[in-house]
């Protein structure tokens, strides 16, 4: 498990501040150790000529293996009744502050909300979304699961995900049973001393090493798309985001497929949270660039692009094709259709009908009816453009 490596890794991404980067020009996928050297090169993230060259490679390799298409995708959230201490979050466990009004939805309203997001949006790929709720684990999960792939059955099929506490991998398989295709699960950081501080207590999220195996279960049980990443802006960003490859990396040499999607979450501090301050936020740029070398290195993962970002950071981090693109958001447990309020942060919510044709003003296309099999290349006849490069 990447738990018993995780004391070695730290050593290896400590040298690479001090270890010489890669070279740019190659169409291949990079390995960590000579990319994530990068985030500490002169110039990273300050817009200069580094920069410049990373992204429009990003954008190359992205656009040879996906032509543009970006892959439609919207949250359901489920409950914001949560037993978890998140420092960083309006959701925490007995938070009573500004904006949290909690909300479990009946099964009768998340079948309401699905079916307005399917008819009124034209929305097919659905993630639930869960907080740590004691009344929702995997038995009303899979009934979640169920439910909306009857909804999506009768208007012409479509996907199902999940973004939930980590669970066991029997959990796991019986999702899978209940129709499931993915499960995205975001590590934080992987600062293990910072991630003590911002998940105090002694429940389930506060412990490190059963999230960090997270993935793994996922594997094994075999969960189709596994997605990873870090909520960028909790601690040293560069840091976090080398130790994240090297976790990619050690889930590809241990597990074949690895992790496919990407999350790239950044820190937005919620009016009600109890964390005000970091000092580790990314500027718009090191994000962007931080990003696209992502993409240089894990060409066939799909980025998960959110709505916590601007318009136009989501269409940069788009460029190419190949990501999951939010379009319609509500962090709210019945935020649609219901109108309820009472948000976990604060999102933009594009509207799918209006800017899937600003999507298209872009260059790129959106595909609302996705298959599992379109995220990765190494499913797709022309597999072979871009110098090789297929699924690592
Ligand atoms: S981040 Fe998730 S687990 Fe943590 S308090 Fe918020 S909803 Fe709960």
């Amino acid at each position: 498990m990447f738990s018993q490596r995780y004391e070695i890794v730290c050593k290896e991404v400590s040298e690479f501040p001090h270890t010489r980067p890669g070279s740019l020009d190659s169409l291949r996928p990079m390995v960590a150790s000579d990319c994530a050297p990068f985030f500490w090169s002169e110039g990273f993230g300050l817009g200069g000529k580094l920069d410049q060259a990373i992204i429009a490679r990003s954008a190359e390799v992205k656009g040879a293996l996906y032509g543009g298409q970006v892959f439609v995708i919207v949250p359901i959230y489920v409950t914001s009744i949560c037993e978890e201490q998140c420092l960083y979050c309006n959701y925490r466990g007995g938070n009573k502050g500004i904006g949290v009004e909690r909300k479990r939805l009946t099964d009768d309203e998340l079948e309401q909300e699905a079916i307005y997001l399917v008819e009124q949006k034209g929305q097919r790929v659905l993630e639930l979304v869960y907080a740590s709720d004691p009344r929702m684990r995997v038995d009303a999960m899979c009934r979640h699961v169920e439910l909306l792939r009857r909804v999506l059955d009768r208007h012409g099929g479509g996907l199902v995900g999940i973004s939930a506490e980590s669970l066991e991998e029997s959990d796991y398989r019986r999702l899978i049973d209940a129709g499931l295709c993915w499960s995205v699960l975001w590590q934080e950081t992987y600062d293990k001393a910072r991630y003590a501080v911002l998940h105090p207590g002694r429940t389930k999220k506060a412990n490190f090493e059963y999230r960090l195996d997270a993935y793994e279960r996922m594997l094994v049980a075999g969960v189709e798309h596994v997605g990873i990443g870090v909520l960028s802006g909790l601690s040293d960003w560069r840091r976090d985001w080398a130790m994240l490859m090297r976790h990619e990396e050690y889930l590809q040499q241990h597990y074949g497929g690895g992790a496919t999607i990407l999350g790239t979450p950044g820190l937005k501090l919620a009016p009600g949270a109890l964390l005000q301050e970091s000092p580790y936020t990314l500027t718009r740029q090191e994000f962007l660039v931080t990003i696209a070398l992502h993409n240089m290195f894990a060409p066939t993962t799909a980025v998960f692009v959110s709505t916590r970002e601007d318009w136009d950071v989501c269409v940069e981090l788009a460029r190419g094709g190949g990501c999951l693109f939010t379009l319609n958001c509500s962090t709210t447990p019945g935020g649609y259709s219901l109108q309820h309020g009472g948000c976990q942060f604060t999102a933009h919510s594009y509207d799918a009908p209006i800017y899937s044709t600003k999507l298209r003003s872009e260059g790129l296309d959106p595909v609302f009816n996705w298959r599992a099999g379109d995220l990765s290349p190494a499913y797709r006849p022309d597999a072979a453009v871009c110098g090789g490069v297929s699924k690592r």
